[in-house]
């Protein structure tokens, strides 16, 4: 007799426990239909725009996709060794920087032999990621809020440090509140945690910093050998379907993610698309500005209504609505635009198409005058 699949997954097979316990990612939602509006995906931060010409031109012709790519992505690292001004070899790729970070966190943090979790701290809000990936690796996250301001409280991360902790992850900008971490605070952080603890220092949104005190983790990675900087294609080069990211870190660490990295993790394609794309730079830089200008033009329209947003150095902007987070939701949703919104805490809305952008301020304007229902 033919068994139902609701039969055969009748759920007899139970993962393993920290499975079961794993918040859901739950990805950027595309925008609902609304008749006669244009409907705009602000939830994911992704680049409105494509890829640039000469990238969807180098990448048109691929047919060999019956062949391995190289797995240790040979071109894409020379190019971006000359690019950052680092040696080749402590460059590790990744599926995404998120598969560049699980290199890290399985390498770094996990269970320990005496049965017991490696702790990583991180702030909270931030990467919503961060919680899968870690439990995942077997470790236990620990988190520390951010300020009022969206800010990482580096003291309290700094005095969370235990005999148990193997990694702490910084994200700069911090999605999704929106803030960069300074150069110096950063360093003074990195004095004062111990050296055999590994520091992440995820800058996805790197390019669309315009704080001129941000930190730049290149530069640290130069002078600490447990700093490991991730950066990715995703954001600033428009490449985010083709998932490639990678890891900077010096030989003492790079020797181990090397082990760990998942074997062909960039395909061909996405390593052509994110040569190319680097070749290009000044092209791409043209791009991020627009997108830059369109979020400085954003948080200034927010501003001039009266609202309060943390200083946005990424390509999104944080509403912290508590309450109404999901109201809000509701209620771009209402004018075709999805945003990201963390119920109880806020909403992060993704710069876009500046159409998309000045519909968002309208609701914003709006939506001040609109009763809060308490
Ligand atoms: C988007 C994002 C990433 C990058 O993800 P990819 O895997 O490179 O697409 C990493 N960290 C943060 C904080 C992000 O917001």
């Amino acid at each position: 007799m033919l068994m139902t699949s609701a039969e055969t997954l009748g759920g007899d097979i139970p993962p393993r426990p920290v499975v079961a316990g794993l918040p859901r990612y739950a990805a950027g939602k595309p925008p609902a239909a609304v008749e006669g509006l244009q409907s705009y995906k602000l939830s994911s931060n992704e680049s409105p725009l494509p890829p640039i010409a000469a990238v969807r031109e180098a990448i048109a012709g691929f047919s060999d996709f019956n062949r391995y790519p190289d797995p240790l992505s040979s071109k894409l690292r020379a190019e971006l060794a000359d690019f950052l001004a680092v040696p080749a070899e402590d460059i590790v790729t990744g599926a995404g920087s998120l598969g560049a970070l699980n290199q890290i966190l399985a390498t770094f943090a996990g269970q320990n032999d005496d049965g017991k979790a490696d702790e990583v701290i991180y702030a909270w809000r931030s990467f919503e990621a961060y919680p899968i990936s870690v439990g995942l690796a077997g470790a236990e996250s620990v988190r520390i809020p951010v300020t009022a301001d969206g800010r990482h409280d580096l003291d309290e991360m700094a005095r969370a440090v235990s005999a148990r902790t193997k990694v702490i992850l910084l994200c700069t900008p911090n999605n999704p509140t929106g803030p960069a971490l300074g150069a110096q605070e950063v360093e003074a952080f990195l004095n004062s945690v111990p050296a055999n603890i590994v520091v992440v220092i995820d800058e996805a949104y790197q390019e669309f910093v315009r704080d001129d005190g941000a930190v730049n983790g290149i530069e640290l990675y130069r002078k600490y050998p447990n700093v490991v900087v991730l950066r990715t294609f995703s954001k600033a080069h428009g490449l985010a379907g083709l998932r490639v990211g990678y890891s900077v870190s010096q030989p003492a660490l790079t020797q181990y993610l090397r082990v760990v990295a998942t074997p062909f993790a960039v395909s061909q394609i996405a390593e052509v698309a994110a040569l190319t794309s680097l070749q290009n730079f000044p092209q791409v830089v043209e791009r991020v500005q627009t997108l830059v200008d369109e979020r400085d033009r954003v948080a200034a329209g927010l501003r001039a209504l009266g609202w309060k947003i943390p200083d946005p150095q990424g390509n999104f902007v944080w509403l912290d609505l508590g309450a109404e987070a999901a109201r809000f939701a509701a209620a771009a949703a209402e004018r075709a635009l999805s945003v990201r919104a963390f119920a109880g805490e806020g909403v992060r809305v993704s710069i876009g198409e500046p159409v998309a952008n000045t519909r968002f301020l309208q609701l914003c304007a709006d939506y001040t005058k609109a009763p809060t229902g308490s």
